[in-house]
Parts: structure tokens; C-alpha cells; sequence
């Protein structure tokens, strides 16, 4: 069964406040949306864990006012990869936020999928079973068992702590997001909530105590949310010990070949080399450049450089290519890909370029945003043989390793 629009709504508007109390006497304390889980704003973690559910059309996300601009920073290099609609200020209530995200939703969209933005490890599959049920009943809320005793306690931490009852456990389960509902009767279901003065903790209350069947499907124990610097800790154990994910890579091959003639310059890889003759073409006629942009656009199947930047296009009249690389990059990265590595191969056999191979790869590494030892340089002077060898030409191979900013889940 399928829905005929599912659109995610990501609620981000909290003041994180258990997070930032654990750093009281800290000058600042951090933003706990934007802190980094190995190596990624635990934000951005989230929004692309949802960008991985093809099922999910557009996403909106209920930020604070205060980091909404942050918010749009974040996602700004990949908002097309990650299907952003809109940044919204969220409200002061959770249920506040989804109200304002939702108006953002068109009417004739059927389901929305509500996920906390403190929830960064949720894993694809958890999106289909939460739609895929709740296109059935309506409502959907992923969940687990408690396997812990529970106890029905009196007293605050700061003082005292007693239990007076345990509960039986076989009848509770732990909610968690994402939760997935009939946009249209969670609409009115918010509305109502609204002048009834109700407060939920999330949407799905909305739902049972209507008496509305939430149908419980499996969460995961991995799927933290995030409150509290231990379960940050938590969360960085899990992201190191399993490997949830298979890295998503893909490989592409570049050529380029241009005429030598007198009376141009000859820029490989962006270096000016002294040389009689120079590469005649529409932009800098950079081949290392051409060959490497080849690349990268071939390991995304992204196209090539002529339809990118087209040559009758005057803007690119002696263009300098690494500014063209540079553009790629860009273009790869809203595409949801990142370079990992670039090797190329100057063909030419006057003059000797070999002693500048160095400095054209720190050039090509600078303008892809890569580390200098992901980028090699080679040079063949093709032994006087074909057109390269007699002088008549200068080419150029490469060969890049791209990575999907999305990874893959596991089967
Ligand atoms: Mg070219």
C-alpha cells in the first residue's frame, strides 16, 4: 500500500536544556543541534538519515528563532540532496513546532513523518515501516519494549528518590520518532489540542487519547535522542563500534585533449607553464582541469564538462578552470556527493613538466576541497609517439573516487 505524498517534518526547536545545564560554567554552551557526532552537526545527521527514505518527498524543519540562520547554513551546501523545503521558526511546545512546520505542508499531501532532530542515528528502514503502517491505520509510531523494571516513583533527584509501585512492564513500550501520521487529521487533531489547552509530548498522544489506533512498530535501541552529553557519548560509542552503514562509492574516468599551437598560454592543473606553444581552446584550455571536472561528474553520472559549462556559452570565454572545478565540486555536492580522491596524468612532450607536479596538485586539491595527499600528478611525454609525442597536442587522464554523503543502510 502507498500514500500518494509523504512529506517529513524534523523538530529542532528545543532549548536543549538538559544538554546545556551539563556545561554550567562554561563560557558558552554549545548549541546541541550543531555539536559534532564523529564528525557530523548532529542536525545534519538526522537530515540525511530522513533524505535516505525515498519515500519522503520534502522535508521541513522547526528550528529555534535564534538558530534558524544557523540552521540554513548547515544545510546550504547539500539542501537539494537533503530536500529541505523550508526552515521554520518552531514554537515553544513541541507540538507548537509541528503545528508550524505543517502549514508549510500542501493540503494535498497524505502523510507526514514527525522525527526529532536529536534523533541522528535513526536508520532508513525505520521510515518505511513507520509510513508503510500508518498508511494502513492512520497513525504510526516507532517504539520498543522496556526491558528495564519500571517503578511508579515520589520525589525529585535533587532531593530524594522513592518508588511506591512497580509497574507491569509487559504493557509499556518506549516511543520514539519518527512518528507517522494522516497530515489532514493530525492537522486537526493539533487544532483541537490547541483550543482544548492540551499538552502532548508527541503527536501520537494526539492520536490515543482520541481513542485513534497508533500502531507500534519496531524501533531501534540505537535510535538515541540525544539529551544529555552521556547519551552524546552513547551515541559516538555506537557510530565507532558498528558499522551500520556501507560507504556508497563511486568511480569516474576523464579525458582531455587539446591542440598546441603558438600564441596561447599553457595552464595545466592551473599552473602557467613558460612553453612556444600553448593549448588552444574556449576557456584557459586547462586539460589537467577538464580531465579532472570529467571525473568527477562521471563518478556521479552527473554528465560532463561540455554540458555543464558549455563552450558556445561566452561566460566561459577564457575561463579559468580550477574556478570551473571548483563550480563542480558544488554541483557534486548538491548532487549528495563528496570528492575522496583525484589521480591525474598530463600527457605532453615539450616542455618537461614533471618538477611542477607537485604544486598542480596542491592547485587541484585546493579548488576540490581535499586534503593534498588525496590528489596525484603525473606527467608522459608519450615517447614521441601520435600526436602528443610530435608536439601537436597536450592531454589529459583522470580517474576520481566520489563517496554519497548518504550512505547506504546495510541489508
Ligand atoms: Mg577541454
Amino acid at each position: 500500500m502507498t500514500c500518494s505524498g509523504v512529506w517529513a517534518l524534523i523538530v529542532a526547536a528545543g532549548e536543549g536544556r538538559r544538554f546545556r545545564e551539563a556545561f554550567a560554567g562554561g563560557a558558552a554552551p554549545p548549541r546541541k543541534l550543531f555539536v559534532k557526532l564523529d564528525g557530523v552537526p548532529i542536525l545534519l545527521r538526522a537530515l540525511r538519515a530522513v533524505a535516505s527514505c525515498p519515500q519522503i518527498e520534502r522535508t521541513v524543519v522547526a528550528a529555534a528563532a535564534c538558530d534558524v540562520e544557523s540552521v540554513e547554513a548547515l544545510i546550504a551546501p547539500e539542501r537539494a540532496a537533503l530536500r529541505v523545503e523550508k526552515v521554520v521558526v518552531g514554537g515553544r511546545r513541541r507540538q507548537d513546532s509541528v503545528s508550524m512546520a505543517l502549514r508549510v505542508v500542501p493540503e494535498d499531501v497524505e502523510l507526514v513523518v514527525v522525527h526529532d532532530g536529536a534523533r541522528p542515528l535513526v536508520r532508513p528502514e525505520v521510515f518505511g515501516r513507520v509510513i508503510e503502517a500508518a498508511c494502513r491505520t492512520g497513525a504510526a509510531c516507532a517504539a520498543l519494549p522496556c526491558y528495564e523494571t519500571l517503578k511508579r516513583v515520589e520525589g525529585a533527584p535533587e532531593e530524594a528518590v522513592i518508588a511506591r509501585e512497580t509497574l507491569d512492564r509487559s504493557k509499556i513500550w518506549a516511543a520514539q520518532t519518527p512518528q507517522a501520521f494522516r497530515a489532514q487529521t493530525l492537522r486537526e487533531l493539533l487544532e483541537e489540542a490547541e483550543h482544548s489547552g492540551i499538552d502532548v509530548t508527541d503527536e501520537a498522544a494526539l492520536f490515543d487519547r482520541k481513542g485513534l489506533p497508533v500502531e507500534l512498530v519496531p524501533g531501534e535501541r540505537t535510535n538515541v535522542k540525544i539529551t544529555t552529553p552521556e547519551d552524546l557519548a552513547l551515541a559516538e560509542a555506537i557510530c565507532g563500534v558498528v558499522q551500520r552503514y556501507e560507504p556508497d562509492m563511486r568511480v569516474g574516468m576523464g579525458f582531455d585533449i587539446h591542440r598546441l599551437v603558438p600564441g596561447r598560454r599553457l595552464i595545466l592543473a592551473g599552473e602557467d607553464i613558460p612553453s612556444e606553444l600553448g593549448a588552444e581552446g574556449h576557456s584557459d584550455a586547462d586539460v589537467a582541469a577538464h580531465a579532472a571536472i570529467d571525473a568527477i561528474l562521471g563518478a556521479a553520472a552527473l554528465g560532463d564538462i561540455g554540458r555543464l559549462f558549455p563552450d558556445s556559452d561566452p561566460a566561459y570565454a577564457g575561463a579559468n578552470s580550477l574556478e570551473l572545478l571548483a563550480e563542480t565540486r558544488r554541483r557534486l555536492k548538491q548532487a549528495g556527493f563528496e570528492p575522496l580522491s583525484l589521480d591525474v596524468t598530463i600527457f605532453i612532450s615539450r616542455p618537461r613538466i614533471a618538477e611542477r607536479a607537485e604544486v598542480m596538485a596542491a592547485n587541484l586539491a585546493r579548488a576540490l576541497g581535499l586534503e593534498r595527499g588525496r590528489v596525484g600528478v603525473k606527467a608522459k611525454s608519450a615517447n614521441g609517439i601520435g600526436p602528443v609525442g610530435e608536439g601537436l597536442a597536450v592531454a589529459a587522464q583522470a580517474c576520481a573516487l566520489v563517496r554519497a554523503t548518504m550512505p547506504r543502510p546495510l541489508k
